[in-house]
């Protein structure tokens, strides 16, 4: 089939490799100038569990009620709130009820850790085969302040040992004997050990394949935006900005990120809110006293990670339209966070210091949109939230799988856009 796809972020990267794996004619349409511009440029890189990310699934991450108190909130919304902002958090509180009220056992919660597994299978065929290095790191840390917190993580502990997800709760004492380089100052009462957990460098993962799609036969067309994609009869029409004429396909993947533009294109009403965060990037200084893979302040939702011979804070959720500037007291709050933790761990004043704003493209669900649309031979592959690196090459595989007509892992039904149907 001559199938196109529209955005190079790591989902649109991943289901280029996947369908041209496959055999088909792959082209994709990437408005930037190069590969993952968009969210995949500098997220946290923290892949697995991928239940523990902060904004990862309702009922998983700390409650929203948590994250709305007071003038510390962890959750900002530029400008006044806006209805359907609230009506979306309202759709994000009522699924965490029902998370909760299954004992975490539910079958999104299901369906994004099996997936997520599937991705790490897939992603280490990959690199293995081509030998390529990810920046891979291994072992996390949920870092916890108080008595409290170890007792508030007790039964997600327990639910993620019934998903087959390694986990134990640790003092301080043997916290500190995993990550020698914690403050001894800092405020420790204990942590979670993940001792599978693992992060890559997203960015460098999406170049990657990019390479092993284009010798697969994709191509790559930058600066090219799309302003329109309809299905008309047996193909689908897709139009390019400043082009009149249509390029046809017999399918066209959107995976256009967090971006709204060609949403209706799936003939549904789908409920995807912009969450804007940030990520501070700064060369390590001693790798000593830095984590050894990725630690996850629970109260403060702030992941710190290893990219390499970097250090990464990231952090913060503004929710709807993004204002012009950054928002300081979500970055103070990154380096006062890292200094409790890691002080000196990083070169913070280096001019190689980056700060850097990108945009989960989340549904109140916490499940991305995958498969086919209400329109013939166009397909959905977005909306990843806080796990789209992650969850990439899962999804990718599946969709290949989808637009071949061959069976798919029964859990993919929670993840079809027709959810959102009627
Ligand atoms: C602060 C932060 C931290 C994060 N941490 C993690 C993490 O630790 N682990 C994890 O798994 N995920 C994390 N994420 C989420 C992850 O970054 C995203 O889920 C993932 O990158 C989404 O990939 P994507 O390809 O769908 O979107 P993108 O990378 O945004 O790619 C979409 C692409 O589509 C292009 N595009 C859009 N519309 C058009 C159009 N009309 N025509 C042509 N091109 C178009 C865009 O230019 C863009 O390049 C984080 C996100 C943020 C913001």
């Amino acid at each position: 089939m001559d199938i196109a796809i529209v955005g190079a972020g790591i989902a649109g990267i991943s289901t280029a490799y996947e369908l041209a794996q496959d055999g088909h004619r792959v082209t994709v349409y990437e408005q930037h100038n190069a590969v993952a511009e968009g969210a995949s440029f500098a997220n946290a890189g923290w892949l697995t569990p991928t239940l523990l990310q902060p904004w990862s699934a309702p009922g998983w991450t700390l409650p929203l009620h948590a994250q709305l108190r007071g003038k510390h909130a962890l959750l900002e919304a530029p400008g006044p709130w806006l209805g359907h902002n609230w009506r979306w958090l309202r759709r994000w509180k009522m699924a965490e009820r029902q998370c909760l009220s299954q004992k975490l056992h539910s079958p999104a919660a299901q369906a994004l850790e099996q997936l997520s597994s599937f991705s790490q299978v897939l992603r280490h065929d990959i690199s293995t085969a081509h030998e390529l290095n990810t920046e891979s790191h291994q072992g996390h840390l949920v870092l916890l302040r108080s008595a409290r917190e170890m007792q508030s993580l007790q039964a997600l502990t327990e639910a993620l040992g019934t998903l087959d997800v390694p986990a134990q709760l640790l003092d301080a004492a043997a916290t500190r004997a995993i990550e020698p380089g914690l403050s001894p100052e800092a405020p420790l009462a204990g942590a979670l050990h993940l001792p599978e957990g693992e992060t890559i460098n997203c960015r460098q993962w999406t170049q990657q394949l990019r390479q092993l799609a284009i010798q697969r036969g994709a191509q790559l067309h930058t600066q090219a935006t799309v302003r329109d994609v309809q299905s008309v009869g047996q193909q689908v029409h897709l139009l390019l900005t400043g082009d009149t004429a249509a390029h046809l396909h017999d399918a066209v993947v959107v995976c256009s990120g967090a971006s709204p533009a060609l949403l209706a294109s799936s003939g549904l009403q789908l409920p995807l809110m912009p969450v804007h965060g940030y990520t501070i990037s700064a060369p390590l200084r001693d790798p000593c006293y830095a984590p050894q893979a990725a630690a996850l302040d629970w109260s403060q939702q702030l992941v710190i990670s290893r990219i390499g011979q970097r250090l990464r804070i990231s952090g913060g959720a503004e929710l709807g339209t993004a204002p012009e500037a950054h928002n300081q007291d979500t970055l103070a709050r990154m380096y006062r966070t890292l200094n409790d933790w890691y002080p000196g761990a990083a070169q913070l004043s280096s001019p190689q210091v980056q700060i850097w704003r990108g945009t989960r493209g989340t549904l109140p669900d916490g499940l991305p949109l995958l498969g086919r649309t209400t329109q013939a031979g166009i397909w959905f592959n977005l909306g990843h939230g806080a796990h789209g690196a992650a969850l990439a090459n899962g999804c990718a595989r599946i969709l290949a799988d989808q637009i071949a007509g061959r069976e798919v892992p029964a859990e993919a039904e929670v993840l079809s856009p027709l959810r959102f149907a009627g």
